[in-house]
């Protein structure tokens, strides 16, 4: 079977983000901050409050793919932070819960049984934190340092990390403004 491709050629521009000339696509690259909140901690659902804004830019197809794998992480993360809760305390903790009464468990057996239900509990506190660096770590890899500090410039994200997102969008949502020209 004949596998549509495209033959239709890209112009090649300056990719906006690793700043090289390449066969790019234009974007809505809509940057989001969000303000700091405890509520936020758990699952980092405040990120679609805070302030965002959009700018145009053309991106070649790695940025593009790895702007994509960097969402990912942080939702990779986040579920599995998650669905580790359920899973330790419904399925993992009745499998090792010892059978005989507190007095005749083992130390190895109330260790497991505290490992069981600590570290899921552990992590949600702590997913936050190393997937700020990882994010933190992953933008900086994908921008060139001066669209960095431009977009940083813009007055939207302060910092990459937890508390700020990048998504793509091929055409600007009705009802939004780019912030630049
Ligand atoms: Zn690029």
């Amino acid at each position: 079977m004949l596998r549509h491709i495209s033959t239709v050629p890209r112009p090649s521009l300056r990719c906006f983000f690793c700043d090289q000339e390449r066969p790019a696509s234009p974007y809505y690259l809509r940057l989001q901050q969000a303000g700091m909140g405890l509520g936020a901690l758990p699952v980092g659902m405040l990120l679609l409050r805070g302030r965002w804004g959009f700018v145009k830019c053309f991106l070649c197809d790695d940025c593009r793919e790895n702007a994509l794998a960097v969402r990912r992480l942080r939702w990779t993360v986040l579920l599995v932070t998650l669905l580790l809760l359920p899973l330790s305390f419904f399925v993992l903790y009745p499998l090792v819960m010892p059978a005989a009464s507190p007095d005749q468990t083992s130390f190895g057996e109330k260790l497991l049984v505290g490992l069981v239900l600590g570290l899921p509990l552990l992590n949600v506190v702590l997913a936050p934190f190393y997937l700020h660096f990882l994010l933190r770590r992953r933008m900086r890899r994908l921008l060139h340092p001066e669209t960095d500090r431009y977009l940083k410039s813009l007055g939207v994200v302060r910092n990459w990390g937890f508390w700020s997102d990048i998504i793509l969008f091929r055409e600007l949502p009705r009802g939004e403004k780019c912030l630049t020209p």
